[in-house]
This record gives C-alpha cells, sequence and structure tokens, in this order.
C-alpha cells in the first residue's frame, strides 16, 4: 500500500441555487440548498484514500461545527485527521456559492483556518511519519507552505505533485522541488507567463519543463490529458462517459495520478489510470460524494479492455 501526504485546504461548500443573483442590498429566495465538505486539498485525500493509498492529511480546521463536521468525514472516507490541526484562532473555511438557474455561479471564499496552514504543520508531519511515496500540494493555502512542503518532501525522497489551482503566480524555486505539474490549459499558460500571446501548449509546457520538472501534464477536459516529459509525450484521450458534474474532475486526476505514479505505474499509463478515476466522478455529483472507490475503477478499465496494472 502505497502512503500519501496531501498538504491542503478544507472548507465547506454552502450552495444556494436561484432563479436569478441578487442586486447589491436585495434578497433573493432560493430554490435550493445544498452543504457539500469541499477544498482542494480535501478532495484530493479523499480521492487517494477511496484509491487505496494510504493517506494523511495536513491541514487546519476551527474549533467550530464545520470543523467537527469536515473532520468525521475525512475519517469516515478513510483519511487519517493525524495531523489536521484544530486552530481556535480562526475559523472553519467556507465557500459561499451562488448557482443560477443557468447553471452561473457566483463564490465569495472566507478561507479562515486554510489561510493558516503553515510549515510547522508539515514539519509535524514528516518528523512523524518519515517516508512517504507522495506528498499533493495546490494552492489554496499560503504559498509559503506549498514551497516549503515541496522541499522537505522532495529531501526526503517523496514524489511531489504539485495541483497549481487556484492559479497564483509561482516563486521560481517551488518547480525544483516539484516532480510533476498537473495545470489546466488555462493555468499552464498563465504560469508559462504566455496567457493571451500566441504560443502552442507545447511551447509553454517547454518553459514550465525548463524551471526542473520532471513532467508537466495538463488537463483538457473532455479531450483528456496532455503528458510533456523527458520520457513520453503525447496526448492520453479522455474515456467517453455520461458527463452529470465535473466539479472536482481535476482534484480527482492529480490525486488518482499520484497514486498510480508511487505505484510504479509508466507516466503514461498512470495518465489512462487517472482519466478514468475522473471520467469516473464526472458521472456523479459530489467533488468528493462522486469519488471512486478502487473496484470501480478496475471495472471501469476491465470493461473497456485497458490493461494499466
Ligand atoms: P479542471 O476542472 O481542473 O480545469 P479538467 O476540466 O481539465 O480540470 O478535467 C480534469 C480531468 O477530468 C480531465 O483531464 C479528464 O481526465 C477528466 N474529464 C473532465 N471532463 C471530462 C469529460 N467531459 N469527459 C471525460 N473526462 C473528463
Amino acid at each position: 500500500m502505497v502512503r500519501v501526504l496531501v498538504v491542503g485546504s478544507i472548507h465547506m461548500d454552502l450552495v444556494v441555487v436561484l432563479d436569478r443573483f441578487p442586486e447589491i442590498g436585495e434578497t433573493v429566495i432560493g430554490r435550493d440548498f445544498k452543504m457539500t465538505p469541499g477544498g482542494k486539498g480535501a478532495n484530493q485525500a479523499v480521492a487517494a484514500a477511496r484509491l487505496g493509498a494510504e493517506t494523511y492529511m495536513v491541514g487546519r480546521l476551527g474549533r467550530d461545527f464545520f470543523g467537527r463536521v469536515l473532520r468525521e468525514n475525512l475519517k469516515r472516507n478513510g483519511v487519517r485527521d493525524d495531523f489536521v490541526v484544530e486552530d481556535p484562532e480562526s475559523y472553519t473555511g467556507v465557500a459561499l456559492i451562488f448557482v443560477d438557474v443557468e447553471g452561473r455561479n457566483m463564490i465569495a471564499v472566507a478561507p479562515g483556518t486554510d489561510a493558516r496552514v503553515g510549515p510547522s504543520d508539515v514539519d509535524s508531519a514528516l518528523d512523524t511519519l518519515g517516508s512517504v511515496d507522495a506528498v499533493l500540494l495546490q494552492l489554496e493555502i499560503p504559498l509559503e507552505t506549498v514551497t516549503y512542503a515541496a522541499k522537505r518532501a522532495k529531501e526526503a525522497g517523496a514524489l511531489v505533485v504539485l495541483n497549481p489551482a487556484p492559479f497564483r503566480p509561482l516563486p521560481e524555486d517551488v518547480y525544483r522541488h516539484v516532480d510533476v505539474l498537473t495545470p489546466n490549459e488555462v493555468e499552464a499558460r498563465q504560469l508559462a507567463g504566455r496567457f493571451g500571446e500566441y504560443a502552442t501548449l507545447r511551447e509553454c509546457c517547454e518553459v514550465l519543463l525548463e524551471k526542473g520538472l520532471s513532467a508537466v501534464v495538463v488537463t483538457l477536459g473532455p479531450k483528456g490529458a496532455h503528458v510533456f516529459s523527458r520520457d513520453f509525450e503525447g496526448l492520453v484521450p479522455a474515456f467517453k462517459v455520461p458527463v452529470v458534474d465535473t466539479t472536482g474532475a481535476g482534484d480527482a486526476f492529480s490525486a488518482a495520478l499520484a497514486v498510480a505514479l508511487s505505484e510504479g505505474m509508466s507516466i503514461e499509463k498512470a495518465v489512462v489510470f487517472a482519466n478514468a478515476v475522473a471520467a469516473i466522478k464526472t458521472t456523479r455529483l459530489g467533488a468528493q460524494e462522486g469519488l471512486p472507490y478502487r473496484e470501480e475503477v478496475n471495472k471501469f478499465l476491465l470493461e473497456r479492455g485497458v490493461k494499466v496494472g
């Protein structure tokens, strides 16, 4: 069993479905409401745990109602919460989401304790665990912590996978400590500094590879993912599935890729596996609820005659 450490955000998504968005000062009565556990860090941790990895989460929760619910949710999904700190200095992060009948959204995030995840949290996990196979990172916690976690993880010999979302400019020294970067196409262009300019995706990824990465895997939604690395370059097509909800597909993809690479799959096979995990997720509602278990992924691949193991 591979051991994965996820360092990142844990928050609650509160979604109100409305006929139309309110104007400033106006109250609009909603049609529906849903509360779902979210945060890219927590989504990736649940994804890795359901795929069978021994998964530890490093993050923070407030001493409040959502904090208790979210900790319970991680445990119920098989994620080890030993390094999820209860921080009384702030509140558990929330995302307030309005969705209108046309499917458009408006989102306000209050990061709360996510903004307080620090290098000492990373130290306590890595000092206790010693070695892990992979460390998964995203950008919903302070950049200083992401950079520090990448550096320490790399020194400890772990595979470092960074999902650079939501986009923020990254300090140059992060790249030296990251093995695999998993941007979508917009993020890849923004990180390469070629946003809005005429440049091919390959040119953008070459800029990123030169910074010290082993591979850039660009997710392309229904098209699949394009791998740029020394060993392999090419498009790995997505699986054709009846799509219901794509939220969290990118998180499912990054987590699956980290698990598969840790298990020793080649990058090409690992991307096929990650495409399968993300495709199954898109057929179901919910960023976390819709994540598949390992047996479901094996069955999905078997039915399509695809071998990755
Ligand atoms: P993000 O939401 O982070 O921008 P993408 O939209 O690129 O990420 O999706 C991540 C991955 O999810 C894709 O690389 C693909 O494997 C899978 N995926 C997304 N949309 C679809 C789809 N319509 N059909 C099949 N797979 C999909």
